[in-house]
């Protein structure tokens, strides 16, 4: 543990570089990247709503699907959770929380990741039932419902009830931030060690007692934080501790993830959460159920489960579909684990589960960011043309000149197929790798390993044999 700490410690602060530190540590650093990304939301909603249907030539049908899928998950593999850090629903929510001062604490009854996870799974199921990426109309009504559930939930809950329970969003960057090369975490031990106040997560109060600074609303303490998971990057707690002991530190990926077991500050140990173990398999499921989506075998295994169940009802066949992958990857996890702990002779197979289950994290976030990466680089440029159309849609004339829809690809389709099937080759290391630090850490050997990185190799062989499939090129005039 103290030479993972060293050497998380030895690697740069983020905020100790000239010019992007000075801007972070701005007290408006956040809310002015969060203006830039209402603004763009705006467009989204007005165009969605009022705009072209055809969704090519919408914001609404290219923006949120092709670009900024892409930047989310680009950022997270290169930078860090930096969406949240600029997330846009939460410049309403402060409002609600100015004007309503909410008191309630959030339902114990609905504890954890549980409504995240089954939003998750709605999500994803519509996603594809009502076509959401050829819908502006709907795309634009899923952002709104977003910036009302942000409003009313933070204007109900006191925190961050949002961010940490309800937003799937969140809970799908908290999982691909274990893979982030920064992190926001303490310079110096020694200095919190003698701290008294706490400021970083009881927030700064005036001598009147008035709030100066929020602390953590997510109820990570510094001190006792470990890793990326929760955290939103929203800096409260860079501005609140008096000593400025706070940094964003560059990191090696996933070192400081690997042990479930590890007492997490305001998590506690992942080996006794099933809400985030449940998140982990779900998300890693719906990765590749997602990728299945795109590619033509999707719709002769429809046509064939639509004759053998008797119905064409596209919705059912879909909700069947995803039920499906999840319960053979739940299978998979339940088998892994007892083989493995029948071969170690050692824990029961829920014991296994609880630990191992989540090296298929790298994994699972590989296929997300190698799907959503193909979308990127072969449509990225219909940025240009898009706003021109909507310039002219909005005033009448080219003030940015003629759209020339034939712009799209950033890379050819040979190099972004060959880049999405590294990516997801480096996602299916990671998981690898953990597994094996798990064995090393249980001291199993490499055959009570084995039926994990046969799962591993399995999903693996199966992305990159969805990758290699036909796909559609959402967004984009081809698709
Ligand atoms: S991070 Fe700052 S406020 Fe928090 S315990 Fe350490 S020194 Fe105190
Ligand atoms: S205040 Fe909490 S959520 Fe925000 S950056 Fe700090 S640790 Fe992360």
């Amino acid at each position: 543990m103290e030479r993972e700490r060293r050497l998380t410690l030895r690697l740069p602060d983020l905020l100790a570089i000239p010019l992007v530190g000075h801007f972070l540590r701005w007290r408006h650093a956040r809310t002015s990247a969060q203006a830039v990304l209402l603004l763009a939301a705006l467009m989204l909603l007005y165009d969605g709503f009022f705009g072209p249907p055809l969704a090519p030539k919408n914001l609404a049908g290219v923006l949120p699907w092709v670009h900024w899928r892409g930047f989310v998950v680009l950022s997270l593999l290169l930078l860090g959770n930096w969406f949240c850090f600029a997330c846009p629903f939460l410049l309403p929510r402060r409002l609600a929380q100015r004007w309503f001062r909410p008191r309630l604490a959030w339902p114990h009854w609905l504890p954890g990741k549980w409504v995240a996870v089954l939003l998750l799974l709605l999500f994803f199921w519509a996603y594809e039932a009502f076509d959401l990426w050829a819908s502006p109309l709907l795309t634009a009504w899923v952002a709104l419902a977003y910036f009302v559930g942000a409003f009313v939930v933070d204007g109900l809950f006191r925190g961050a009830a949002f961010c940490k329970h309800v937003c799937p969003i969140g809970q799908f960057n908290f999982m691909g931030s274990l893979l982030s090369p920064t992190q926001v975490t303490i310079r110096n031990p020694a200095v919190c060690t003698s701290c008294r106040t706490k400021d970083c997560i009881r927030g700064r109060f005036s001598p009147q007692g008035t709030l100066l600074q929020r602390g953590c609303e997510l109820g990570l303490f510094q001190p006792r934080k470990v890793g990326n998971l929760d955290c939103t990057f929203c800096l409260d707690c860079v501005h609140a501790c008096p000593y400025g002991n706070v940094g964003i530190r560059f990191r090696l990926p996933l070192l400081d993830e690997l042990d479930p077991e590890r007492n997490r500050s305001g998590i506690g140990p992942l080996a006794s959460r099933t809400d985030w173990l449940t998140l982990v398999v779900g998300l890693t499921a719906i990765g590749f159920l997602n990728a299945f989506g795109m590619v033509s075998p999707i719709y002769r295994f429809l046509s064939w489960l639509s004759r053998v169940l008797g119905t064409s009802n596209e919705r059912v066949l879909i909700a069947i579909f995803f039920t499906g992958g999840l319960a053979i990857l739940a299978a998979a996890v339940i088998g892994a684990s007892w083989l493995t702990s029948r071969l170690a002779r050692r824990g029961s197979t829920g014991w296994v589960a609880s630990r191992f289950a989540y090296t298929l994290a790298p994994l699972g976030f590989g296929m997300w960011a190698a799907h959503y990466l193909f979308h990127f680089f072969t449509g990225a440029l219909t940025i240009v043309p898009l706003f021109q159309s909507f310039a002219y849609d909005l005033t009448g004339r080219a003030l940015l000149g003629v759209p020339d829809w034939r712009l799209a690809s950033l890379l050819s389709l040979q190099t972004t197929g060959d880049l999405v099937v590294v990516v997801l080759g480096l996602g299916a290391a990671g998981s690898l790798l953990w597994t094996l630090w798990l064995g090393r850490k249980e001291g199993f050997t490499l055959a009570a390993l084995l039926p994990w990185i046969v799962v591993h190799a399995s999903l693996f062989l199966f992305g990159v044999w969805l990758l290699g499939q036909p796909m559609e090129m959402r967004g984009t005039l081809l698709g």
